[in-house]
């Protein structure tokens, strides 16, 4: 398999010649954020469904014009089932990363901003628990940081991602019963308490201080390398694959 860095998008050739999307390897072991996520869960949402969107993606970019555009354009510039695909392979690598085997916390210019735009890190925890809880169906609550800087909770249906909105996702919290149904069936508010406990505010800090400027850096096209958003999502989506 031939691979070259290109901006955005560490790229393989398939064996059919076009360029595939990959399914980014997990930041931790299957059992490690058990009994918050137990590795069953993993074995279906991980292997089952995130890798479905990364082979559905795959199936529908190849021989189109998408199959050499970034993970993000092609977000940006699709629609259907190729938008819900690519939106949900980065939907789920953001979600990974957002998640923390042991308990973590916010420091530093983080925390002081978490106090300006919410009042305390416990208010935060407030509204997000409440977004969690009524998020009608299936969906995503992400702490994003707006063009002119400020953080908020942002509700999102289905597969819809932030990354259309101009928004810099934080984190966030995969709240389709899939992501919780095995373990706490229907306790959505139990599943979002634990999650709280395991934020991985490390990935969250490291964003936020990547993108930290008043000044929207803009994250479309993503095809700026100096873009740091663009990095991230670089990083994201290929983790070690870059040296493999
Ligand atoms: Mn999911």
């Amino acid at each position: 398999m031939q691979k070259l860095y290109n901006f955005c998008r560490l790229i393989y050739f398939s064996e059919k010649g076009f360029v595939m999307i990959e399914l980014p390897k997990l930041p931790f072991a299957d059992n490690a954020l058990e009994p918050f996520i137990s590795e069953e869960t993993i074995k279906y949402h991980y292997y089952k469904h995130h890798a479905t969107y990364v082979n559905k993606l795959n199936e529908l970019i190849e021989g189109t014009k998408y199959d050499e555009l970034s993970l993000s354009s092609i977000i940006r510039d699709s629609e259907g089932a190729m938008f819900n695909n690519a939106a949900q392979v980065f939907n789920h690598t953001f979600y990974w990363n957002s998640l923390s085997p042991s308990k973590l916390n916010p420091s530093g210019k983080l925390l002081t901003k978490i106090d300006n735009d919410f009042g305390s890190l416990e208010a935060l925890k407030e509204e997000f628990i409440k977004a969690g809880t009524t998020l009608f169906g299936s969906g995503w609550v992400w702490l994003v940081r707006e063009p002119k800087g400020k953080l908020m909770l942002k509700k999102t249906e289905n597969a819809h991602t932030p990354l259309s909105s101009h928004l810099t996702p934080l984190f966030v919290c995969d709240v389709w019963e899939h992501a919780y149904y095995i373990d706490y069936r229907n306790l959505r508010p139990k599943y979002l308490e634990e999650f709280w406990d395991h934020i991985n505010w490390d990935f969250v800090m490291k964003t936020f201080e990547k993108t930290d400027n008043d000044v929207f850096i803009g994250i479309e096209p993503c095809n700026d390398i100096h873009d740091p958003f663009c990095q991230i999502l670089d990083d994201l989506q290929n983790g070690d694959r870059v040296t493999s």
